[in-house]
């Protein structure tokens, strides 16, 4: 039947709400602060959202969206191509593109139809893709579209990618590599410098997805190749809208002329409305905002360290690397539900991650850390986790 595959998350739907928790889709009810909220009855921290800059509930990019709305409407009511490109979404681009000091930018109206149009659109049949394993799901799913041969390296493995990269020989010339700058599930940062020293010895074209790392890493917070002094060898550097910049959407720029072609091949581009005006209004005032106070980066760096370096002194294991996503990685399925329940109980909300979210990893708790939280969030985030410890929930043996 059309339905059976379905069965296995009905099963473990239904075991969820036999234990009375809901770590799926939990529904926020209202915000009381931007690192506030209730959600699913409980009034908690909000440690599980991916607000890294906190300008999802800024005032001024409140107003600019309020003020888009008024003068431009709720809805483009169609594609870039068609009706669907209004003045903001050109501005938007070029301010992408004067960020990043480049020709060309494309936005798109969500980060994985950035990612995922890209991908399928960039490499075609003949043509290869060597990915990270442990790719995001939009890039798999552009990956698979291609209908390029799809080579996997392994994680963050700058060796592996060169030995599959001297395998390909002149095939180089029609490969795109695909790797993230920050990884959304442990937070750890790609080896760029290596993985831009490779491809400059063996060829190929370099595309950064910098869903997480966009005003996160980097100098001027344009990211990881920034942070790695390696934009340069960046043939494509995509990104979204929804973690730093607070609303939704995504992009793709470019030092080369041709991605203002390729805009007209991106099915995820030309098949879709383009995101509303509102939203374009407030990602161009949070872009601003990114740009103009790097304090608020300052301000992420020291929430993460807090927290990162009381979850390792605890003796849980968090990701390999400190960065505003700190997970903590767990064994065995129930005891993670058990734990998550536990969080909100004492007033913390995190990701719960149930694998296959990424290829590698197991089940999480998945926190991100926000530059507006205070530092007496973060303690009492890191009071939850002892909690769990002191009540036998975790043992601080699982450290790694
Ligand atoms: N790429 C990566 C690496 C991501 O983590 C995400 C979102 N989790 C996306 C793309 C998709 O972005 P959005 O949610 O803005 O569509």
């Amino acid at each position: 039947m059309l339905f059976d595959k379905f069965q296995t998350m009905a099963d473990f739907q239904a075991e969820l709400a036999e234990k009375e928790v809901k770590p799926f889709g939990a529904v926020t009810e209202k915000f009381l602060s931007p690192t506030q909220g209730i959600v699913g009855g409980y009034e908690v921290i909000l440690a599980g959202t991916n607000n890294y800059l906190g300008l999802a509930y800024e005032p001024s990019c409140i107003e600019a969206a309020r003020k888009a709305a008024e003068q431009w409407g709720t809805g483009t009511t169609g594609s870039r191509l068609a009706n669907g490109s209004f003045i903001g979404h050109q501005l938007l681009e070029q301010e992408l593109a004067d960020f990043y000091g480049v020709s060309h930018a494309i936005t798109f109206t969500t980060g994985y139809s950035a990612t995922m149009g890209m991908c399928a659109t960039l490499a075609g049949p003949g043509d290869v893709i060597l990915l990270d394993a442990d790719s995001h799901a939009s890039i798999y799913a552009g990956v698979k579209l291609s209908g390029a041969d799809i080579i996997r390296f392994k994680h963050s493995n700058p060796d592996d990618l060169a030995k599959r990269l001297r395998r390909l020989g002149d095939r180089t010339s029609n490969t795109l590599i695909v790797v993230e700058g920050i990884y959304s599930m442990l937070g750890d940062v790609a080896p760029l410098k290596e993985i831009a020293a490779v491809k400059r010895e063996y060829g190929g074209y370099l595309f950064v997805d910098e869903a997480h790392s966009l005003g996160v890493l980097g100098a001027t917070g344009r990211g990881a190749a920034e942070a790695a002094g390696v934009e340069e060898d960046v043939d494509f550097l995509a990104g979204t809208f929804s973690k730093s910049l607070g609303s939704t959407g995504g992009y793709c720029v470019s030092q080369h002329a041709d991605l203002d072609i390729i805009r007209y091949c991106i099915h995820a581009y030309i098949f879709t409305a383009s995101a509303s005006p509102s939203v374009v209004a407030s990602t161009r005032q949070a872009l601003k905002l990114l740009r103009e106070q790097p304090e608020l980066r300052v301000k992420l760096w020291l929430n993460a360290n807090q927290l990162y370096a009381a979850l390792k002194e605890m003796g849980l294991p968090p990701g390999p690397d400190i960065s505003p996503v700190v997970a903590v990685e767990l064994e065995d399925r129930d005891q993670a539900i058990r734990c998550w329940n536990a969080l909100m109980e004492a007033g913390v909300y995190v990701n719960l991650v149930i694998p296959p979210a990424s290829p590698s990893t197991n089940f999480l708790l998945r926190c991100s850390v926000s530059a507006a939280h205070t530092s007496e969030q973060i303690d009492t985030i890191i009071s939850a986790f002892a909690k769990l410890i002191k009540n036998g929930q975790i043992s601080s043996r699982q450290a790694s």
